[in-house]
C-alpha cells in the first residue's frame, strides 16, 4: 500500500515540478493587467512562504526553482488511500489594503480517482477553501470552526497515470471572490479531505479602476465596490487651466472599468486642448470662449502681443461693437454714399444713391437723411421741421432710395444722405455724406382743414373755412361739395372764390355733409374731411348770398336699383333668403347691377350660421367618415384647433388616396367644435378644381377630424420662398390663373373669402394651386397676420382693401384687392407685402395713394393687373371673371409677358404713387376725348383741373362723377380708355 503510494507520489512529484516550472515561467512573462492589484502572489514570494500545515504530515511544501533560480512554492497532499483525512493549509495574514472584495486565483493539479490502482478507496477529487477575517496578524491560531467556507473546488481536468506517462500535466485554474470584507486583513485556508492535489500557485488580488484623464478631468485610482454589480460614482478634477462646464463624473464598475462619463472640463479661454492637456495660446492667437475649439489667429485689423489672450485688440481707427463676435474683423465707419440723384415731382422728391465704395467691412450699412431748407438768395439753411414725411422713413434706411413728400412748393432744399454702420457711433469722426440740392415745383394745395358753420336756417346752411395749411400757390377758387347724410349718390357742387358760401334749397331738420377743396394753377387739392351740419326745423332768415355760385346737381335714380334688387330676390329663389345672411344689402344691389343675378338652380353658398343646429349644417354638406378608414402618417403643420397630419383614406369600394387630416385637440369647448367643423360646412359646399376638396369629417368618434385632399407642396408662400427664382413666368401665371379661377367660383357662389393670401393657398405636386382656409366667422381669429383695427375686428391689414379696413366693407371686390396682393407675393416668390413697414404705415400709405412697386422681373401686363386690383374705387377693380380671362390671354400669347416693368418704374422697395408709372404724352386731353368720341366732356375736364394726361391717368369713377360724367356707358368707356392709357404708359408706347 505504502510503496504503491510513494511510487505515485514520486511520479506525480517529479512531473508536477516539471510542469510547474514550465507554466510558472510562462505566467511570469505576462504583465499584470493594471486594474488588478495583487495582495499575495505565491510565485512572487522569494524565500519561505511561511504557510502552516496541520497535521504536519498533511500538506507538504515542495521547494523548487525555475530556470532563473527563482523559488516556486508548491504545496501538495495525496492521502487518497487513508480514511478520515482533514488536512489544513493556512496562509499567512493578508492585508486587504482597503479592498472590499478580493479575488483568489488558484492553480492546481488533481489526480483522477478512477485512475488510481486498487479502486476508489476513500479518494476525493475536490478540496475546500476557507477564509477568516481579523484586524491583526497575532491571531494566528484560528480554529477550523472559525473559518467561513468560500467554496468547494473541483478540477476541470484531472490527470491519470497515462497522462503522467505522456508527461502532460493538466493544470487547473479556478478563481473565486469573497466580500464584503470588513476587517483589516484575512487568512485563507485550504482543506483537503482525501484528494491528490498539488497547489501550484495562489494569487489574491482586488480590482480597481486605474487613474485616467477623460474629457480633461482626472479620475484617481478607485477600488471597486463590495458588490459584484455595484457602480461607484467618482468625481473627477479638472486638469490645469481647465474649468468644469458641468461637474465631471464617471462610474467605476466591479470589473474595474470606467463607465458612463457625465459632464466635462474645458480649457479656459486663452488655452486650447492638446493631448488631454490645456496649452496656452501663443501671441497673435486668442481663444475667447469655452465654446471655441482652438486658439485662432487674430482677425484682420486686430492684434495681441501676449500669451493666453482671450481677445484681440483693434488697430487704430478700427472698432468692434460689443455685439460683434470676437472672431470678426475690426471695422470702421463707411465712406460717403455715391452717385446721388434726385427726382422732383411737385412737392415730392425721390432720392436715390449708390452704396459707399467702402462699407468699412460691415454689412449693416444704413442711411440717414438730413433735410435742410435753404433760402434761395443765400447759403443760409435751417432744419426742415416735421411737416414733410419720408417714405419708408428718414433714419436707418436699408435701401438706397427714399421718397420725401409734403415739402413746401417752390422751395430750395438740401438733402444730406449719410452712410452709417454699426461702429459709426463708436467714433468721434464726422459722418460721411453726399449732398443734393433740390428745388420743389408747384403743387396742388393741401386739403382745407377746418370748416365752420356760420348760420343755419330751415332750408339753408352757411359755412366758412380757412385757407389750406399749404396752399402751394395762389388759390384760384374753392369747390364745395355737399349732400344729405346717407344720400351720397345725389350731391351738389358749388364753386366759389370766397371762403364762405350758403347752401340753399335744403330740407328742414336734416343733416348735411360738406367737403371743400381748393384749386391753384397746379390743380385741385384733396377734399377736406367730412363736416356735418343740420338745418333748423324753424324758419329763420336765410342767407341770400348766392352771387358767384355755380350749381351742378348730380342725381342717381335709386328707385331703379331698388326695383332691380327686388327682382333679383324673386329670381334667385327661396334659398337666397338665407343664402347671404351676412352680406350687405348694398352688395346685393351691386351684384345685381353688375349683371350677377342668381338664376334659380344656380348653386349659392349657404352660411352655416343660418342653421340653428350647426351639426345639421355639417351633416348636410360633409360626408361622415368612419375613423377606421383613415391612417394617420405624420404631422405636417399646426392649425388653430390642433395638429394637421398627412395620411391615407381608404373608403370601401374606392382606391386608397393620400389625404390631409385636421384634428380638433382634446379639451375643446362647444364653440371651438362648432367653429372647427364650420370650415367643413363651408368647404363641403364647394366643388371646383381650384378649391381645396373636402373628403369628409369624423364627428362620431374622437378626435374630431376634417379630411381633405392632400397638397404635397403645402402653403404657397412657404413653397415659393423655398424655390425662389425656380419657375418660369408661365408657370407663375398658371398658378395665378388657378387661384383666380377658384376665386371666380367662390364669388359666383356669393362667398367672400376675406383672408385671401398666399399662405392660405395650397399647392400640389403638379403646381396646381387651390384656395383654402374657410373659417366660419371670418373674423380671422386664426390668422397670425390679422391685426385688431380701431373698430375692434381683426384684419390682415396688408392683404385687405382700404374700405374693408375702414368700415368692414368685405365684398368680392375686396377679395380682388387681396388677389392683387397674392399676385405680388407670387411674382416676388413669397416676399412680405410692404416689407417691414408697420400696419399703421401701410394703411396710411395706401390711403394716400401709394402702392407696392412691381416685383423684380415682373411682366408689365401682370403689374398693371395688380394695380387695377388696387384701385381705390372698388367698383373700378376688375371682376374675377375678367382676371381669369386676362390671364388666359397672357398664357395663350406668352410674348405679351416679355415686356418687363421699366427698371426706373421699379423703385426697389419703395411704394409708388398710383398713376405715376410713366411719361406718356398725348398732345392734349381734348384730343384724347375726341378720339374716344367723348369730346363733349372736354370743358368739364378742363374746368375740374384735369388738364394733363398724367392727371387723367389717375382718375377714378368717383372723379369722373365729380367732373360731371354721369352716364354709366360714358363712365365705362372713359375708364376703359384710361386703363389702356396706363398700360401704354407702363410699356413706354406713346399713343397719339
Ligand atoms: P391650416 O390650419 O389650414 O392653416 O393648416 C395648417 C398647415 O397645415 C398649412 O399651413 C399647411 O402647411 C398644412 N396643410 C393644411 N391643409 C393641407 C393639405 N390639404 N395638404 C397639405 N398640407 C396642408
Amino acid at each position: 500500500m505504502l510503496s504503491q503510494w510513494s511510487c505515485i507520489r514520486l511520479c506525480s512529484l517529479s512531473t508536477l515540478v516539471r510542469t510547474c516550472y514550465f507554466i510558472s515561467a510562462a505566467v511570469r512573462t505576462l504583465a499584470v493587467p493594471n486594474n488588478k492589484v495583487n495582495l499575495l502572489d505565491s510565485r512572487a514570494v522569494i524565500g519561505d512562504l511561511g504557510w502552516i500545515a496541520y497535521p504536519k504530515n498533511g500538506w507538504e511544501e515542495i521547494g523548487e526553482v525555475d530556470e532563473n533560480y527563482a523559488p516556486i512554492h508548491t504545496y501538495q497532499v495525496c492521502k487518497v488511500m487513508e480514511h478520515n483525512q482533514n488536512n489544513w493549509l493556512q496562509t499567512n495574514w493578508i492585508l486587504k489594503e482597503g479592498a472590499q472584495r478580493v479575488f483568489i486565483e488558484l492553480q492546481f493539479t488533481l489526480r483522477d480517482c478512477n485512475s488510481l490502482p486498487g479502486g476508489l478507496g476513500t479518494c476525493k477529487e475536490t478540496f475546500n477553501m476557507y477564509y477568516f477575517e481579523s484586524d491583526d496578524e497575532e491571531n494566528r491560531n484560528v480554529r477550523e470552526s472559525q473559518y467561513s467556507k468560500i467554496d468547494t473546488i473541483a478540477a476541470d481536468e484531472s490527470f491519470t497515470e497515462l497522462d503522467l506517462g505522456d508527461r502532460v500535466m493538466k493544470l487547473n485554474t479556478e478563481v473565486r471572490d469573497v466580500g464584503p470584507l470588513t476587517k483589516k486583513g484575512f487568512y485563507l485556508a485550504f482543506q483537503d479531505v482525501g484528494a491528490c492535489i498539488a497547489l501550484v500557485s495562489v494569487r489574491v488580488y482586488y480590482k480597481k479602476c486605474p487613474s485616467v484623464i477623460s474629457n480633461l478631468a482626472l479620475f484617481q485610482d478607485t477600488i471597486t465596490g463590495a458588490d459584484s454589480s455595484q457602480l461607484l460614482e467618482v468625481s473627477g478634477s479638472c486638469v490645469n487651466n481647465s474649468v468644469a462646464e458641468e461637474p465631471p463624473k464617471m462610474h467605476c464598475s466591479a470589473e474595474g472599468e470606467w463607465l458612463v462619463p457625465i459632464g466635462k472640463c474645458m480649457c479656459r479661454p486663452g488655452y486650447e486642448e492638446r493631448n488631454s492637456t490645456c496649452q496656452v495660446c501663443r501671441p497673435g492667437f486668442f481663444r475667447a470662449s469655452l465654446q471655441s475649439l482652438t486658439c485662432s489667429k487674430c482677425p484682420p485689423h486686430s492684434y495681441t502681443h501676449v500669451e493666453a489672450s482671450t481677445s484681440c485688440e483693434c488697430e487704430d481707427s478700427y472698432f468692434r461693437r460689443d455685439t460683434d463676435p470676437t472672431n470678426m474683423a475690426c471695422t470702421r465707419p463707411p465712406s460717403a454714399p455715391r452717385s446721388a440723384i434726385s427726382n422732383v415731382n411737385e412737392t415730392s422728391v425721390f432720392l436715390e444713391w449708390s452704396a459707399p465704395a467702402d462699407s468699412g467691412g460691415r454689412k449693416d450699412v444704413t442711411y440717414n437723411i438730413v433735410c435742410k431748407k435753404c433760402r434761395s438768395d443765400s447759403q443760409q439753411c435751417e432744419k426742415c421741421g416735421s411737416n414733410s414725411r419720408f417714405l419708408p422713413r428718414q433714419m436707418g434706411l436699408r435701401n438706397t432710395s427714399v421718397m420725401v413728400v409734403d415739402l413746401l412748393a417752390h422751395t430750395n432744399y438740401t438733402f444730406e444722405v449719410e452712410a452709417v454702420n454699426g461702429v459709426t457711433e463708436l467714433t468721434s469722426l464726422p459722418r460721411q455724406f453726399v449732398a443734393l440740392n433740390v428745388t420743389t415745383n408747384q403743387a396742388a394745395p393741401s386739403p382745407v382743414s377746418t370748416v365752420r358753420k356760420e348760420k343755419t336756417a330751415k332750408n339753408s346752411i352757411s359755412v366758412s373755412w380757412q385757407e389750406p395749411d399749404r396752399p402751394n400757390g395762389i388759390i384760384l377758387e374753392y369747390e364745395i361739395k355737399y349732400f344729405e347724410k346717407d344720400q351720397e349718390t345725389s350731391y351738389t357742387i358749388i364753386k366759389s372764390k370766397d371762403m364762405e358760401i350758403s347752401a340753399d334749397g335744403l330740407k328742414p331738420a336734416s343733416v348735411y355733409i360738406f367737403q371743400i377743396r381748393a384749386r391753384t394753377a397746379a390743380g385741385y387739392g384733396g377734399f377736406s374731411r367730412r363736416f356735418e351740419f343740420e338745418t333748423s326745423p324753424f324758419s329763420v332768415a336765410a342767407s341770400s348770398d348766392q352771387s358767384q355760385v355755380l350749381i351742378i346737381t348730380v342725381s342717381v335714380i335709386v328707385g331703379v336699383i331698388l326695383l332691380a334688387v327686388v327682382t333679383g330676390f324673386l329670381l334667385s329663389g327661396r334659398r337666397c333668403g338665407y343664402s347671404k345672411a351676412k352680406q350687405d344689402p348694398e352688395e346685393e344691389k351691386m351684384h345685381f347691377h353688375n349683371g350677377h343675378i342668381k338664376l334659380p338652380g344656380v348653386r349659392t353658398y349657404i352660411d352655416p350660421h343660418t342653421y340653428e343646429d350647426p351639426n345639421q349644417a355639417v351633416h348636410e354638406f360633409a360626408k361622415e367618415i368612419d375613423a377606421s378608414c383613415i391612417t394617420i402618417e405624420r404631422v405636417i403643420g399646426a392649425g388653430e384647433f390642433g395638429e394637421v397630419c398627412s395620411g391615407r383614406l381608404k373608403l370601401p369600394g374606392k382606391r386608397e388616396i393620400p389625404v390631409a387630416i385636421k384634428t380638433l385637440k382634446a379639451g375643446y369647448t362647444d364653440k371651438q367644435r362648432r367653429d372647427f367643423l364650420g370650415e367643413a360646412s363651408i368647404m363641403g359646399q364647394f366643388d371646383h378644381p381650384n378649391i381645396i376638396h373636402l373628403e369628409g369629417v369624423v364627428t362620431k368618434s374622437k378626435p374630431v377630424m376634417i379630411v381633405t385632399e392632400y397638397m404635397e407642396n403645402g402653403s404657397l408662400d412657404t413653397f415659393l420662398k423655398k424655390n425662389d427664382g425656380q419657375f418660369t413666368v408661365i408657370q407663375l401665371v398658371g398658378m395665378l390663373r388657378g387661384i383666380a379661377s377658384g376665386m371666380r367660383y367662390l364669388s359666383d357662389m356669393g362667398y367672400v373669402h376675406r383672408d385671401l393670401a398666399a399662405r392660405n393657398i395650397l399647392a400640389n405636386s403638379n403646381l396646381v394651386c387651390k384656395v383654402s382656409d374657410f373659417g366660419l366667422s371670418r373674423v380671422l381669429e386664426d390668422d397670425p397676420e390679422a391685426a385688431y383695427t380701431t373698430r375692434g375686428g381683426k384684419i390682415p391689414i396688408r392683404w385687405t382693401a382700404p374700405e374693408a379696413i375702414a368700415f368692414r366693407k368685405f365684398t368680392s371686390a375686396s377679395d380682388v384687392w387681396s388677389y392683387g396682393i397674392v399676385m405680388w407675393e407670387v411674382m416676388s416668390y413669397g416676399e412680405r407685402p410692404y416689407w417691414e413697414m408697420s400696419n399703421q404705415d401701410v394703411i396710411k400709405a395706401v390711403e394716400e395713394g401709394y402702392r407696392l412697386p412691381g416685383p423684380m422681373d415682373c411682366p408689365a401686363a401682370l403689374y398693371q393687373l395688380m394695380m387695377d386690383c388696387w384701385q381705390k374705387d372698388r367698383n373700378s377693380r376688375p371682376k374675377f371673371e375678367e382676371i381669369v380671362s386676362i390671364l388666359d390671354k397672357l398664357i395663350r400669347n406668352p410674348s405679351s409677358l416679355k415686356t418687363l416693368i421699366n427698371a426706373s418704374n421699379r423703385v426697389s422697395n419703395l411704394l409708388v404713387e398710383y398713376g405715376t408709372m410713366g411719361n406718356s404724352e398725348f398732345r392734349s386731353v381734348g384730343e384724347w376725348l375726341e378720339a374716344i368720341k367723348m369730346g363733349r366732356y372736354t370743358e368739364h375736364f378742363m374746368e375740374s383741373g384735369y388738364t394733363s394726361v398724367e392727371a387723367v391717368a389717375q382718375m377714378t369713377l368717383d372723379d369722373l362723377r365729380t367732373v360731371g360724367v354721369n352716364l354709366a356707358g360714358h363712365q365705362k368707356k372713359i375708364l376703359n380708355s384710361i386703363q389702356e392709357m396706363r398700360v401704354q404708359m407702363i410699356n413706354g408706347t406713346v399713343p397719339v
